[in-house]
């Protein structure tokens, strides 16, 4: 059989490696991509929930603490007395209590900047009076304000749903309280907190660069909407109540909603108020920007580690070659004279001699023996016999170089070439000048010059040679008659 060297690239390892590296690379960004994704919208889930919950703690702590002075206007002994002695509208700002009732209203409000207004109404009398001193105008009528029988019907502080104040026309939200005496309604007192109040903490708990802040009754009416009152923005919020009516009431669960070409999340969240509810809408482009700043990262520590890792493998098999080539050197190479050894020389006398048979090319083979060199050894050392070898192999190599020829070291003094494309008077001749040039050469060693004789068996490829084998031993007898013959010969065979 004619095996050919081929010169196996480690080609495959590196498309192997760049396969593994890709596929684990892909796997692990979709992996990387939804955990991430998934994180995102926890996290975010749990930001909305909390800040959620901080506004509920915001407004609810604003009607907490106006609770608290409504209850205590409420034991107010002059504001009591005051609204038992006013019987008349007229006695609104002639009675004697009325300074010492604005004084105590407007120390309160000193130190309450939430509070709009407070003020007091007189059932009886059907008048009004506030901390600014801004009371009744004969058209002021109690039983029609939009608070009055929800309060009057309860012994509770009740907060209103937003109403327009009486006395400055300003969008308000109230705690009134009724007061009484003998279980009869004496008056109500009344504090005002300014709807823009709500607005300015619904807007300082947006979660998100362009997100949105809602607040909503229990019957899914707006109080405070970030949107405003065009057509589109109603569709907008009617579709939005739509979602929140889905919703559960606590945050957990998100829907998503398109305005303005923005895509939002829905959140929804009933605060601890009247059944009110706060809906946070977050852009979708927030939490992706974020999910895709942080896929950037991952994709360059990704790419920088697969690149790393490709450089380490292309190193590595570039040094594997590279030991592999050194190996392969040294498993051919004899370690005398540096020419090829016996093993490799066969190897490649067979590809030569299956190359010129499959393409018809001349092939010659010569075997070349030294003549006595048991006697270099016995006359001056094996070292010197070893510097003789390898002046010998060093002229052959230079001489049959020229002629393309293979040259090797087949045993201990025995050499042998194949020298392709010539025939054989020219291989003869070849032969010839390598037998007369080694036997003019003289070697220096430490024992003086010496020169050698080679035998030379000479042999050409024929028609009739199926196997190197046949070209070997011809080339041997070849040898040998030129050693029998008297030495120092080239014979043809
Ligand atoms: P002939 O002319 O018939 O070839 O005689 P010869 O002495 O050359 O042949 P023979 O086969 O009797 O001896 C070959 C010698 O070559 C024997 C061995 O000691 C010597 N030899 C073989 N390998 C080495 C080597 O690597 N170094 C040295 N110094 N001598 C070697
Ligand atoms: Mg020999
Ligand atoms: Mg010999």
């Amino acid at each position: 059989m004619c095996n050919k060297l081929r010169s196996n690239l480690d080609l495959k390892i590196i498309i192997r490696s760049l396969i593994i590296i890709f596929t684990v690379f892909s796997i692990s960004s979709i992996f990387v991509y939804k955990q991430t994704t998934k994180k995102f919208h926890t996290n975010t889930t749990k930001q909305i929930h909390l800040k959620s919950q901080l506004v509920n703690k915001d407004i609810t702590n604003i009607f907490e603490n106006n609770k608290i002075i409504s209850e205590i206007i409420e034991t107010d002994e002059n504001v009591n007395r005051y609204l038992l002695e006013v019987k008349k509208r007229e006695d609104v700002k002639t009675n004697v209590l009325y300074p010492k009732v604005i004084k105590t209203f407007k120390n309160i409000m000193k130190s309450h900047d939430d509070i709009y207004s407070i003020w007091v109404a007189n059932e009886q009398a059907n008048f009004y009076l506030d901390a600014i001193g801004n009371s009744n105008s004969s058209c002021y009528n109690i039983y029609k304000r939009p608070w009055r029988e929800q309060v009057a019907n309860s012994d509770e502080v009740i907060l209103t749903d937003p109403y327009i104040e009486y006395g400055t026309c300003i969008e308000v939200i109230s705690l009134i309280k009724s007061l009484r005496q003998d279980n009869k309604i004496i008056g109500y007192v009344g504090i005002d907190i300014k709807l823009d109040h709500i607005f300015t903490i619904m807007e300082d708990y947006i979660v998100g660069k362009k997100g949105m802040n809602f607040l909503i009754n229990k019957n899914y009416e707006f109080i405070y909407s970030y949107v405003g009152e065009n057509d589109e923005d109603i569709v907008f919020k009617n579709k939005l109540i739509e979602h929140v009516k889905t919703l559960d009431k606590d945050c957990r669960d998100y829907r998503k909603i398109t305005y303005k070409n923005n895509k939002y999340f829905i959140y929804h969240h009933i605060i601890d108020l009247n059944g009110w509810g706060i809906i946070q809408l977050i852009p979708e482009n927030d939490i992706d920007q974020d999910i895709n700043d942080f896929l950037k990262i991952m994709l360059i520590i990704f790419s920088i580690a697969a690149i790393s890792l490709l450089i380490i493998i292309i190193f590595e098999g570039i040094m594997y070659k590279l030991r592999e080539n050194r190996l392969k050197i040294q498993a051919r190479t004899d370690s005398l004279t540096g020419s090829i050894n016996r093993s490799y020389f066969m190897e490649l006398s067979k590809q030569e001699f299956c190359l010129a048979k499959k393409e018809n090319r001349k092939f010659n083979l010569l075997m070349i023996d030294i003549d006595y060199f048991k006697s270099v050894n016995d006359n001056y050392g094996h070292h010197i016999g070893d510097v003789v070898l390898e002046n010998m192999a060093r002229l052959s190599v230079r001489l049959l170089g020229n002629n393309n020829a293979i040259f090797g070291r087949v045993g201990g003094e025995e050499f042998a070439a194949i020298i392709m494309d010539i025939d054989e008077k020219e291989a003869f001749i070849v032969a010839e000048d390598l037998r007369t040039k080694i036997s003019n050469m003289d070697i220096n060693t430490d024992k003086g010059n010496i020169s050698i004789n080679v035998s030379i068996g000479l042999t050409s490829m024929k028609n009739s040679d199926i196997q190197l084998k046949e070209i070997l031993k011809r080339a041997d007898k070849a040898m040998y008659e030129a050693k029998k013959s008297g030495r120092n010969k080239v014979k043809i065979k």
